[in-house]
């Protein structure tokens, strides 16, 4: 199998770049952000609990987001390998991770990174709150995002760095000199 986690700051374009690697590689995207809105869209309870966090600009529990991630994984066993989109975003969580995969005989194949510089991403991210919709994607809550991202998910990559999995990608350019330098990281593997 091949399992990618892709990683960035909020605003980094991993959403784009999974829609372009699943074309191609025939993996099955979880993105938990898609996962919670559709959660709140639908008015579940999780919704209505996770709406109030996400719109501050905070994480979500781990226990949440990792039995989420469980039963994507569960509900997908014929799946030739997973892109992970915002998931993992603490340690706790990418422990979770390593021990879900390992439950089934696999385990991540590497890490991408999508390297962005803040200026470019606020600016990024406030445009796309004039069409997205997202109600976190306003000035405020963007910079709320950047600190949990600063204080809680930046250690996620050291913890691939320490597997030798972890690949860094400059996330500006357009979007096809993005994809391949994405692409040249996972011809490693396929
Ligand atoms: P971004 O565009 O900031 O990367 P996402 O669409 O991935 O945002 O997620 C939006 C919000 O959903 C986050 O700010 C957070 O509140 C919640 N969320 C998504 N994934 C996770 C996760 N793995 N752990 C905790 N909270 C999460």
């Amino acid at each position: 199998m091949l399992n990618l986690v892709l990683f960035g700051p909020p605003g980094a374009g991993k959403g784009t770049q999974s829609e372009y690697i699943i074309g191609d590689y025939k993996l099955v995207h979880l993105s938990t952000g898609n996962i919670l809105r559709a959660e709140v869209e639908a008015g579940t309870e999780l919704g209505k609990y996770a709406k109030q966090i996400m719109d501050e600009g905070k994480l979500v529990p781990d226990e949440v987001v990792i039995q989420m991630i469980s039963n994507k994984i569960d509900a997908n066993p014929q799946a030739q390998g997973f892109i992970f989109d915002g998931f993992p975003r603490t340690t706790p969580q990418a422990q979770a991770l390593d021990e879900l995969l390992s439950n089934k005989s696999t385990a991540i194949t590497c890490m991408v990174s999508l390297d962005v510089p803040e200026d470019e991403l606020v600016s990024r991210l406030v445009k796309r709150g004039e069409t997205s919709g997202r109600a976190d994607d306003n000035e405020g809550t963007v910079r709320k995002r950047f600190k949990e991202y600063t204080e809680k998910t930046l250690p996620v990559a050291t913890y691939y760095q320490a597997q030798n999995k972890l690949f860094s990608v400059d996330g500006v350019g357009s979007l096809d000199e993005i994809y391949g330098r994405i692409k040249s990281v996972l011809s490693r593997y396929v």
